[in-house]
């Protein structure tokens, strides 16, 4: 049996009488970067949110690395040291520094020592080229700078899963490529990754499957070049048709 990094099934999700996800099935394997997309209010976030807990599931069963994240017994904590998330606004905490801000949860956390969180801070701040700002002050960045520090600090944790949610769409256009250029990295250097994104040139280039939701549920996925060039479904092509 293939083992999934992320195996969603008949994941529903609602929000009072607001019946969001109606029955996800999502697999993602070791290594694998999917893009999800579909139209706004289709629940992309909501998705990325039931995966680490932000959002309580209603029913369905989510299980990462094998353990079963809907199960009240599985240490969410521990599930969640796991997986690193990356948000559309960048949520760094203005009155620490870069270096602060990723030194942060790894210490808190007792993962590591603040020589050994300080080192690796300094590293991932080179990989996101970003090494001259470890002092600076998050107010002092580009969004883009921001957007970059916020990656480092999921990494931080050595997460094996990475979620994305819209990390370009508060960006000015020309800080946009800096970001996209950090994810292709992370992508080639084997990261698990799930990004929601209007980026369909980086859809293109790094995905190895597009997900297509609407309406509360998974209406297509495929081969980056399968679900573009010939999209099978109505709604894929109605919602491509207007992106690209
Ligand atoms: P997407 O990310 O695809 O735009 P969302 O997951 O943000 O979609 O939203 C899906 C639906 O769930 C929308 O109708 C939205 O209003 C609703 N929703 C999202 N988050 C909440 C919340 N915390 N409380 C109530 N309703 C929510
Ligand atoms: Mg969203």
């Amino acid at each position: 049996m293939t083992e999934y990094k992320v195996d969603v099934t008949d994941l529903q999700k609602s929000y009072g009488s607001n019946h969001v996800l109606k029955g996800i099935d999502f697999k993602v394997a070791n290594n694998e970067v999917v893009v999800l997309i579909g139209p706004s209010g289709s629940g992309k976030s909501t998705l990325l949110r039931c995966l680490n807990k932000l959002e309580e599931p209603t029913s369905g069963s989510i299980v990462i690395d094998g353990n079963d994240i809907a199960d009240k017994k599985t240490n969410i904590d521990k599930a969640r040291e796991n997986i690193g998330m990356v948000f559309q606004h960048f949520n760094l905490f203005n009155n620490l520094t870069v270096g602060e801000n990723i030194m942060l949860a790894p210490v808190e956390l007792g993962k590591a020592s603040k020589e050994e969180a300080r080192a690796k801070a300094e590293e991932l701040l080179e990989t996101v080229g970003l090494s001259d700002k470890f002092d600076a002050k998050p107010s002092s960045l580009s969004g883009g700078q921001k957007q970059r520090v916020a990656i480092a600090r999921a990494l931080a944790m050595n997460p094996d899963v990475m979620l994305f949610d819209e990390p370009t769409s508060a960006l000015d256009p020309e800080m946009v490529g800096d970001v996209l250029e950090v994810m292709k990295d992370l992508a080639k250097n084997g990261m698990t990754m799930i990004v929601v994104t209007h980026e369909m040139g980086f859809a293109k280039e790094v995905a190895d499957r597009v997900v297509f939701m609407a309406d509360g549920y998974v209406v297509e996925e495929g081969r980056p070049e399968d679900v573009f060039e010939a999209p099978k479904n109505e709604r894929t092509k109605a919602f491509l048709d207007k992106v690209i």
